[in-house]
């Protein structure tokens, strides 16, 4: 053995004592693995189809496409369609989880190939089976230089903590096992790269770093009540852009609109007889849902009792299959909040009602499987069809229905590019107030994780193959298994192929999207990619172009496509409640606070210059305690005094109504934005020059930002920190807010 080689064997031995923090460090290096990529295949099921869309209205045609791979009925949709189809949901990109447990036979190798010397040089496992990286030293790198010496080295797993994991927890498994990461059921003590968490955000206090699937207020933010009023304020500004969502009103203060509103539209013609859907703000899986037809029908409960609850417009003609009415699930992944990243899963779920739909008539009101699509529900129904296809049953994939669909001549590719539009839409309405509990849970400058998180979005193609939404879930199910009767009266979990099929995808590939050694693709670059579609345009369906790693090289490609900052030319003119919650985040100015209080309110008029002789402070006041008091009424959970996000948001229509009283409410809104950001900034440049030349100290501190979720204290005004604090002191947040119960949809 060599001086030299001795040398290096004791830098070795020395190395492997290496704690995980250096392990951290280590240089990221990966193996490639030669694994055969393995392909989904999908057999459109042969039954017909009668489908009642504007498109497809006169025509019912019988498919027979048994035994025909997935490629050749893409080629026939596209030859008889003349769409292209090929990058439509489900094409090659997501893998049966059976075919994808190959993956875990193939092994990790402990060891570190000495190349040139044919030498392999045993590397250490820990106890827990990570792998630890060694640093080399400088000495040793001279010394491999010279020798000619290259180590190909693994890369340390990511870990991940599935404590918390709850039903999602036979899904994740798996995911974690194909990508050969580490897990760690019990938690871990050191921190983990992941932590997937079952129901909120706050189901392990305390993490400093990382990453948590969930954002805090996420759950708060998509009760029915709480989307409703953020898609009614987009509706306000973009009414057109916002068609989407059914008309809705919030029981029980808006009873009286209701009912108004309701008579008259029979008072005007009274062949017209609409039917709603009530359901409750916290209900999930359809619990508490009816229908009615008449305001009178309401089961309102007076007092303490009042039952919170959303009403909305009933859509009575939805596209139907096999007679029946369903309903889409997709899963979207907010990979970040700032910068806004999107992902939506290629692959869905559709799920059938149980009994052949008919429009509402007074008869049939009460007939939840012919009306509500909710799996819990119809899984009761002596007609749920349980399948391990995909394309049948009362339970299939989405790409098996847009192929049905698009075997009838359906402009698939619009449906598709639709539901994308309304996907980034509903994000962007709720990520102003989703900005505020970030700031407030995980404040600048404060130790804590980022976030990101699945949503289930439910959505409804109506006949004429307009998607609408219905909800969208913070928690969907991600249970792999589901309940059958195995004799009278008794239920048990079997496996679903089909669940597993869908969601083992989604978790997995957004488990590679969030992986910490993921190389990240620049939000410029991604910007750039969104150059050359203008509003309005319809989105092409381009295949995703994602980078991949080494060991991803084994995977199939994502499932999850980017949809934002990828179409940002197209949207970005909707955030701008976004831009009021930057100003109301700004002068909150305390950490952990989410109101607003008189002082902070007042800060915000004379910073911004908004009040004068036609409008002075004693009306100011007069207007924050106005408003400030109507939304708590409404605001029942809230513990808090204050003025809140949504308040101000009124407020600030409000002022811009005053101020620009010619225009309509948009320009309105736009043009008072415009006024405060620029007096901001111009403050913000007084109070770096005046830092600058009172202290040289910290100049950075005080250095003027946008106004994104920078840290309020740092660059705040003297006075509205005073005043911020003053107001802190007043309203001393109370935590915690009240949570939804630990449901799963
Ligand atoms: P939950 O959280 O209880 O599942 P949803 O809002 O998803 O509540 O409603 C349950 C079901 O009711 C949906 O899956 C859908 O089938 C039906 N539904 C809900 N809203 C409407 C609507 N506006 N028009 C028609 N059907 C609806």
């Amino acid at each position: 053995m060599s001086d030299h080689y001795v040398k290096v064997k004791v830098q070795l031995e020395q190395m492997k004592s290496c704690n995980e923090d250096a392990e951290k460090k280590a240089v990221d290096t990966k193996e490639q693995l030669p694994v055969p990529s393995p392909l989904a295949s999908v057999s459109p099921d042969p039954s017909s189809i009668t489908t009642t869309g504007r498109d497809a209205s006169n025509t019912s045609i019988t498919c027979k496409h048994r035994g025909k791979s997935r490629s050749k009925l893409g080629k026939d949709d596209k030859n008889s369609c003349g769409k292209h189809i090929s990058d439509l949901p489900s094409h090659g990109s997501v893998v049966s989880a059976h075919a994808g447990r190959n993956l875990n036979r193939l092994e990790h190798e402990g060891t570190l190939r000495v190349k040139g010397t044919g030498k392999i040089l045993q590397g250490k496992s820990e106890t827990n089976g990570n792998y630890v990286s060694i640093h080399p030293s400088k000495n040793i790198q001279e010394a491999r230089r010279e020798d000619g010496m290259k180590l190909t080295r693994k890369r340390r797993p990511v870990t991940v903590d599935t404590a918390k994991a709850k039903t999602s927890l036979e899904a994740l498994k798996l995911s974690i096992k194909q990508l050969k990461w580490k897990e760690f059921p019990l938690g871990r003590r050191a921190a983990c790269d992941i932590y997937w968490h079952g129901v909120s955000f706050h189901d392990n206090e305390n993490i400093v770093s990382g990453q948590v699937n969930k954002f805090p207020g996420m759950i708060e933010m998509l009760r029915k009540i709480n989307l409703s009023r953020a898609m009614r304020t987009m509706q306000e500004l973009f009414p057109e852009e916002y068609d989407f969502y059914p008309r809705s009103w919030i029981l029980p203060e808006e009873y009286q609109q209701f009912a108004t509103q309701i008579r008259m539209v029979k008072e005007n013609d009274a062949t017209v007889n609409p039917t709603f859907i009530v359901k409750p703000d916290g209900g999930s899986q359809g619990d508490g849902i009816y229908l009615i037809r008449d305001p009178s029908d309401l089961k309102l409960m007076v007092g303490s009792q009042a039952k919170q609850a959303v009403v909305q417009e009933y859509i009575h003609k939805p596209l139907l299959i096999d007679k029946l009415k369903f309903d889409i699930r997709l899963y979207v992944l907010i990979k970040s909040m700032e910068p806004l990243e999107i992902y939506i899963a290629k692959e869905g779920l559709t799920r059938f009602c149980t009994e052949p739909y008919q429009e509402p008539s007074q008869k049939n009101l009460s007939h939840v499987f012919m009306h509500l699509t909710n799996y819990s529900l119809n899984v009761h129904s002596g007609n749920f069809v349980h399948s391990d296809s995909q394309s049948t049953g009362s339970k299939r994939t989405l790409s098996s229905v847009l192929y049905r669909l698009a075997a009838k001549g359906v402009d698939i590719k619009k449906v598709w590019s639709d539901i994308i539009a309304l996907v980034i839409k509903t994000v962007i309405a709720v990520v102003p107030e989703l900005k505020v509990y970030y700031q407030a849970d995980i404040p600048p400058g404060k130790p804590g994780p980022t976030c990101f998180q699945i949503l289930g979005f439910d959505i409804l193609l109506m006949k004429n193959l307009k998607p609408v939404l219905l909800e969208v879930n913070s928690n969907p199910s991600m249970r792999i298994e589901h309940e059958q009767e195995v004799a009278p009266g008794v239920f048990e979990y079997v496996p679903s192929p089909v669940d597993e099929q869908v969601k083992v995808g989604v978790i997995r590939d957004t488990l590679r999207l969030m992986d910490p050694g993921h190389k990240k693709p620049s939000i410029q670059s991604s910007q750039q990619r969104a150059g050359g579609f203008e509003h309005g345009e319809e989105i092409p369906m381009e295949a995703e172009t994602q980078e991949r790693t080494a060991d991803e090289g084994a995977l199939p490609s994502l499932c999850l496509k980017q949809v934002y900052p990828k179409y940002t030319k197209q949207f970005n003119y909707l955030r701008l409640v976004e831009r009021i919650a930057a100003l109301f985040i700004r002068f909150l100015g305390v950490k952990g606070n989410m109101r607003l209080g008189p002082t902070a309110f007042r800060t915000f008029i004379r910073t911004c210059k908004l009040s004068n002789s036609n409008f002075t402070m004693a009306s100011v006041d007069i207007l924050y305690i106005d408003i400030t008091r109507r939304w708590s009424g409404v605001m029942h959970d809230s513990k808090e005094a204050g003025m809140g996000l949504q308040a101000f948001v009124e407020a600030f229509f409000y002022l811009a109504g005053r101020r620009f009283k010619s225009l309509a409410l948009k320009e309105q809104v736009v043009s008072l934005l415009e006024l405060c950001e620029v007096q901001l900034e111009s403050q913000s440049g007084v109070e770096d020059r005046r830092s600058v030349s009172c202290s040289r100290a910290h100049p950075r501190a005080i250095k003027t930002q946008t106004l994104g979720l920078s840290n309020p204290q740092l660059t705040s005004p003297a006075p509205l920190r005073r005043a911020a604090s003053q107001d802190y002191r007043l309203h001393q947040r109370l935590k915690p807010r009240a949570l939804r119960a630990n449901v799963e949809n």
